[in-house]
């Protein structure tokens, strides 16, 4: 049958292998299954969270509030806004899609980094739009000048800080680039590691209204799914200039969340201080992995997230190192598909990342 012409270039997105595959394809018992492959928070579901879901479990016959008023109240309040100001998704993943789909046909140009979020060209690609990204693997503004002089664009992503390498540009810099981009070019500031960032260095730190007001062509893209911990709720948000949020209501679809995760989404608002915990000891941990790679003598990408990218030059091949470690029950991401000989570690628990550095000494001793 023909699809789309488009869709023969469209790549099916990789997610983190989940851990029922390794139990399944390797014999690993559950236990001792340690995933740290999709930068979820290893700290678990707050409790208050769960207790909330419990509650409103009994009320699911009923469609959730496609108003979303309560979580659009909340996120208002926290971020000085209104209400019109915010669109929610379910993830941010589908904030970039109606931002995507909104704005590109065959005719659009995307710009984007070499090495980011794998969604940006897959949705890009879905329109037809032509995909021009910088030669660098991390934000190089200087390189988008120059493609942007050079090709213009629809929209331009800045993934702030950056996943999959965990780089992030001065937000002075950042600043100064979106002064020279026309007003008719929709930048899209992908904040999904913002909080983890803002923590580590007030100089990567963003303030989505001040961006949004200075900017009017600026989306600014938030989720629950990371530092907030709710990954298997689906919840994310949009926030911008009235008229963009309006047109991006054009196309979603009726009650794209769910009750219950408009609900955990409330909840988790309010309990920051298990989302401040879990950011501090993140970076605690990270420490660990930093002094892990100097004293194996590989090289890692200094992180303002809660995942660290250790990139093996030509010591290892990241692949081979991704499969050992999956056969010992340890799941991570390996970046052979984004074109980069590296590995992506999620920043987990302590006793994790412990194992982890036991079992990675013993796939290396072996790769060797
Ligand atoms: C995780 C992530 C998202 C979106 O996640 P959702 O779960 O869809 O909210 C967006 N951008 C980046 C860079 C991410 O890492």
């Amino acid at each position: 049958m023909q699809f789309k012409k488009v869709l023969d270039e469209v790549k099916i997105y990789e997610a983190g292998k989940p851990i029922e595959l390794v139990v399944r394809e390797y014999g690993v018992d559950v236990k001792d299954i340690i995933k740290l492959a999709s930068n979820e928070n290893p700290y678990g579901t707050s409790p208050k969270v769960t207790a909330k879901i419990q509650e409103l479990a009994k009320n699911m016959f009923m469609y959730p509030d496609d108003s979303m008023f309560e979580l659009k109240d909340a996120l208002a309040k926290k971020f000085d806004m209104e209400s019109s100001n915010i669109i929610i998704g379910s993830g941010s993943d589908q904030i970039l899609e109606f931002a995507i789909h909104a704005k590109c046909d065959e005719n659009s140009k995307l710009l984007m980094s070499k090495t980011t979020f794998a969604m940006y060209e897959i949705y890009g690609k879905q329109t037809g739009a032509t995909i021009i990204k910088t030669e660098d693997d991390q934000h190089n503004l200087e390189q988008f000048r120059k493609l942007y002089k050079e090709n213009g664009a629809d929209i331009i992503f800045l993934c702030l800080p950056n996943n999959p390498l965990g780089e992030c540009l001065d937000t002075k810099e950042v600043y100064k680039f979106l002064e020279e981009v026309s007003p008719e070019t929709l930048v899209i500031v992908d904040g999904a590691y913002q909080e983890f960032a803002a923590f580590k260095d007030e100089n990567k730190k963003i303030d989505a209204k001040d961006i949004i007001s200075k900017f009017p062509n600026v989306i600014y893209l938030g989720t629950f799914s990371k530092a907030y911990a709710l990954g298997g709720m689906r919840v994310g948000y949009g926030l911008a200039n009235k008229e963009i949020i309006k047109n991006l209501y054009k196309l979603r679809p009726p009650f794209n969340i769910t009750t219950l995760s408009l609900a955990a989404a409330i909840e988790a608002l309010k309990d920051e201080d298990f989302v401040s915990e879990t950011i501090k000891r993140n970076f605690e941990e990270m420490k660990r992995y930093e002094d892990y790679a100097k004293t194996r003598g590989f090289s890692y990408i200094p992180s303002y997230t809660n995942f660290i990218t250790l990139k093996f030059d030509d010591k290892y091949i990241s692949a081979e190192v991704a499969q050992s470690l999956l056969k010992r029950g340890i799941i991570i991401r390996d970046l052979t598909s984004y074109g980069v000989n590296a590995i992506r570690i999620t920043i987990g628990r302590k006793e994790q990342n412990t194992r982890v550095f036991e079992v990675l000494d013993e796939v290396l001793e072996s790769l060797n």
